[in-house]
């Protein structure tokens, strides 16, 4: 296992290896039905579009792409 993808971290402000951040989706159903479906999309969201997390500082990466 070899990563050699790279992103900018802002609040590290280098580059930095990064991970994807594991969505929960029982928390996620909890908080859904706590909500009666507001936060559904959000759920769906992070299911389909993965946040980055930097190795170093645990933040997340945005791309402003
Ligand atoms: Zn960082």
């Amino acid at each position: 296992m070899h990563q050699e993808k790279t992103v900018h971290c802002d609040t590290c402000g280098k580059q930095v290896s990064y991970h994807f951040n594991p969505v929960n989706h029982w928390k996620n159903l909890f908080i859904t039905i706590l909500t009666f479906g507001i936060w559904l999309p959000m759920w769906l969201i992070m299911t389909f579009s993965p946040t980055k997390m930097c190795d170093e500082c645990n933040e997340p990466i945005w791309d402003n792409k």
